[in-house]
């Protein structure tokens, strides 16, 4: 059985400095690949509206909407491009600066979450938009980047923008055990060779209960994940589909090989590593200034905390339970 999620799932955000979250821009929470497939006709009729209200956005260069973030109306830039994927990695807000996909996945953590001001967060990114907005939120959050197999994991080199970049490579932290009490990775982890060792890592620096947010490359209708290549015994790499690569602020003009897409065996995996909670959420609400297909984002929960409260199972949300975008 799918769960999705009441329309009026609250955050439940103590810093100071934010207003409580509008209701949650989540339309469904699934735990497994056959709560999905049981959805699916349920899903098929949002995939339907959305292709009504992408038709209506040709020629429009914004659309107007509540922003999760900033609490407030606001304006997300469209791409010049159609289709529902180009939305993903647009929709910025002009308020946070932040795109569709970002906004989701930390919309959803706020909810989940519910960080405290100075609560202990690592982000495993640091010349990104997103760091410069939650550092600026919660200051006691670390970032991090991978700056090469020669360095040591929290070793910090001199930097003109940040004072001091940090490096940390997710398969060997740096942080004590049980030292962090969130965990946001955002589209890192298919650029492992291997993701298991990250995956016990998260949950040997998470503190018990502590929470995962995580977003990679996903495909609904696997079970297994899509491997598209290898590191050979020899140091290579071996391409087992036509390589894909992405973008990396690092190294923009080379960009960075995606070794997988991730199918619901993750779930799964976070299951068997430490997590006792996992779940994948699907974000989609046009009043948010989330549309095109869904973003999936995951929540975990590590081991040696009470399972997340399950949302209850309600009606459909009818279109006026939702903000409506602004097409003017
Ligand atoms: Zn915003």
């Amino acid at each position: 059985m799918y769960h999705q999620l009441e329309p009026g799932w609250h955050g439940l955000c103590e810093d100071a400095r934010m207003e409580p979250l509008p209701a949650l821009p989540c339309l469904a929470l699934f735990r497994s690949h056959r709560e999905y497939r049981d959805a699916r006709s349920w899903l098929a009729r949002y995939w339907e509206r959305d292709r009504l209200l992408r038709a209506r956005l040709f020629g429009k260069k914004s659309i107007e909407g509540l922003c999760a973030l900033c609490r407030k109306r606001c304006e997300f830039s469209l791409p010049a491009e159609e289709g529902a994927d180009a939305l993903r990695e647009s929709l910025h807000c002009r308020g946070c600066g932040l795109n569709n996909r970002l906004r989701a996945a930390i919309a959803l953590w706020l909810a989940y979450g519910g960080p405290k001001a100075h609560a202990r967060i690592y982000l495993s990114e640091q010349t990104t938009p997103l760091y410069a907005w939650l550092k600026c939120r919660f200051p006691d959050a670390i970032g991090s980047e991978y700056l090469g197999a020669e360095r040591m994991p929290g070793e910090c080199v001199p930097d003109p923008a940040l004072g001091a970049l940090r490096h940390e490579d997710l398969t060997r932290l740096s942080f004590a055990s049980e030292s962090i009490e969130h965990l946001l990775c955002f589209d890192v982890l298919e650029h492992l060779p291997q993701h298991l060792p990250a995956l016990r890592e998260f949950a040997r620096v998470l503190v018990p209960g502590g929470v995962l947010v995580l977003s990679a490359p996903f495909d609904c209708e696997r079970e297994d994940h899509e491997e598209r290549a290898r590191v050979a015994e020899d140091g290579r790499i071996e391409h087992l589909l036509p390589p894909i690569y992405h973008g990396d602020p690092l190294s923009p003009e080379r960009g960075i090989l995606c070794y997988r897409t991730y199918g619901w065996k993750l779930l799964e995996e976070l299951r068997e590593h430490g997590f006792s909670e996992s779940v994948l959420a699907l974000v989609w609400s046009p009043g948010h200034g989330h549309l095109g297909w869904p973003n999936l984002v995951l929540l975990a929960r590590r081991d040696g905390s009470p399972a997340l409260e399950q949302p209850s199972i309600g009606e459909i949300p009818g279109e006026h339970e939702m903000p409506a975008p602004l097409i003017a």
